[in-house]
């Protein structure tokens, strides 16, 4: 594993994972199994923060066990014209600003899997908007549906494949960009719904998989900071170890809260819940900022 470059301060006994997916989007596992899995794996918070939808709390809230859920979701953004992903928590979904944001987003998910279903039968690739739609269920319908849908066809031999310039990866033959929010506008819903918001994974590597990966500059941050930004997701698998010490002292330069997750889809992602954490004083710090919650 790989090591953590830790604040000195951090408190070892509370470990808190505050990036998962379950399948209300793209996860591989329902949310009350992603609970079980947290509680399996030793954690004390785990904060569900599906693709653009609230959807999987209940179902998490019902089965969170000893496990605190801290209710999230993870919002697609744009900002000039590179995908973007917001991690937001403690919001009141229900806001109708914010509510009306996430219905765009989910519609036009939609018009977006179909228009690549369209290129891909174009490509010769024999997979119907029916098979993705039927993969996805209840799901926010996104790329790794189509992903199974083309293993399932015989295209491609695993879903990964599909993430490639061949076929739905960023800029890919098969891709088609989306509608997406504007992330001060993002950062200014969530905070008149209550909650806070942390740039997520701002320095993954750039392998161009699910998106929302590329390297966010020092002055974009700093930018986003100034429209209320609360952290910066420093502790994230896909992130080095060099990134992580650049994040860290940007997050302490700017007054942003360093947080981590894993990430976790399930079976997508290997089962790492739980390989990266919060340490207990950021996640403290990063409730108080919340202007619906205050501490
Ligand atoms: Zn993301
Ligand atoms: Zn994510």
């Amino acid at each position: 594993m790989r090591p953590l470059v830790r604040p000195l301060d951090a408190p070892p006994l509370m470990r808190a994972d505050l990036h998962v997916h379950s399948s209300a989007s793209d996860g591989t596992d329902p949310p009350a199994e992603v609970m079980r899995r947290a509680a399996r794996a030793g954690l004390d918070v785990v904060a569900l923060t599906d693709h653009d939808t609230v959807a999987g709390h209940a179902e998490a809230a019902a089965a969170a066990g000893p496990v605190t859920l801290l209710p999230g979701m993870e919002l697609s953004c744009r900002l000039d014209g590179r995908s973007l992903h917001l991690l937001a928590y403690v919001f009141d979904p229900d806001q109708p600003d914010l509510a009306a944001e996430l219905t765009r987003i989910r519609d036009d998910r939609v018009l977006r899997a179909r228009a690549m279903v369209d290129r891909l039968a174009g490509l010769g690739v024999d997979v119907s908007w029916e098979q993705v739609a039927a993969i996805a269920g209840q799901a926010v319908v996104g790329r790794p549906h189509i992903a199974r849908a083309m293993a399932d066809s015989g295209a491609i031999g695993s879903p990964r494949e599909a993430f490639t310039r061949d076929w739905i990866a960023d800029g890919g033959r098969a891709y088609v960009g989306r509608y997406a929010l504007d992330p001060v506008r993002a950062i200014g819903l969530v905070r008149a719904a209550g909650g806070v918001t942390v740039l997520a994974h701002p320095r993954a590597g750039s392998e161009g998989g699910r998106g929302g990966g590329w390297g966010v500059t020092d002055e974009q941050i700093t930018g986003l900071a100034a429209a209320g930004l609360a952290g910066l997701e420093v502790f994230h698998p896909d992130q080095s170890d060099a990134e992580r010490a650049r994040l860290l002292a940007l997050a302490h330069d700017l007054g942003l809260v360093a947080t981590g997750g894993s990430d976790d889809h399930g079976s997508l992602t290997d089962y790492r819940l739980g390989c990266e954490t919060t340490s207990a004083g950021a996640y403290h710090d990063l409730l108080s900022r919340a202007p619906g919650n205050p501490a």
